[in-house]
């Protein structure tokens, strides 16, 4: 079956079950869809089953990454782009897989313009005001020039597999300037750390979306910030040996600090 097809059935099966009165049409619940939790992915759970395919059923918005850590995601716009350590950029493979992504249907409901520089800390700034509460979640998409983006993106990684915050050390870090492009990621509660990454969570592709990755810092000239409110989130678990079997302690917030940065 090819993925059009497949996709087409699971639009029929969401119809008939709405017609039967129960409401399961992802693809309209105002909510974020991850999969699996970055504490998973911190301790090196990087083979998750659900493909790109089905991630897209649930937003075209998002970020994340591939089995094997095979490189950064960032979807905007309902194209979803592998971003690879070679510093290259594809449209991803509705085969391929995720041990790792949020997702959700952007719509942009508050927005705020940028008329003057700023850097990473002062838009986060602004952002932290534009938004109603600290507790709840929030997709974010800034779309501009930038100064500056100065990026890291992983590398395929084989079995047995290290822990993130030792492939962090050896990651590709690039950095771009003087380039329009997209930011695109959330903003995560405090007390999601480790299902989350709390906090920021940002990842960026050029307009030419051929240059991207896991966003480390940035400096903006103008642009426009859109930011949507969830108080909705719906974590799909990898359905692995590797995840049942993983040892996820509560103590990883400072392994996330230092892998995502
Ligand atoms: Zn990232």
């Amino acid at each position: 079956m090819d993925f059009c097809c497949k996709n087409l059935k699971k639009h029929v099966i969401s119809h008939y079950n709405n017609a039967n009165g129960l409401h399961n049409d992802q693809e309209h619940a105002h909510q974020i869809f991850q999969s699996s939790v970055m504490s998973a992915l911190i301790n090196g759970v990087y083979e998750g089953n659900i493909t790109y395919g089905e991630l897209s059923l649930h937003g075209d918005f998002g970020l994340g990454t591939f089995n094997d850590l095979d490189g950064e995601m960032v979807a905007i716009d309902g194209k979803f782009f592998q971003l690879r350590s070679n510093g290259s950029a594809t449209e991803v493979d509705p085969s391929q897989k995720t041990p790792f992504a949020m997702v959700t249907y952007f719509k942009g409901e508050i927005q705020h313009e940028i008329t003057s520089p700023m850097d990473s800390r002062q838009l986060k700034g602004l952002i932290d005001s534009l938004v109603l509460s600290k507790n709840l979640f929030y997709a974010i998409r800034i779309d501009g020039e930038f100064y500056c983006v100065e990026t890291r993106t992983v590398s395929i990684q084989s079995a047995p597999f290290k822990p993130l915050t030792e492939v962090a050390k050896e990651e590709k870090i690039f950095g771009f300037s003087e380039l329009r492009g997209t930011l695109a990621g959330f903003r995560s509660p405090d007390y999601s750390q480790g299902i989350s990454v709390a906090g920021y969570h940002l990842h960026f592709i050029d307009d030419e979306q051929k240059r991207g990755g896991h966003v480390l810092d940035f400096k903006i000239n103008r642009g426009i910030v859109r930011i949507d409110t969830f108080s909705s989130v719906y974590i799909a678990l990898p359905e692995t040996e590797a995840f049942e079997n993983a040892r996820l302690g509560a103590d990883n917030g400072s392994a996330i600090k230092e892998a995502e940065g």
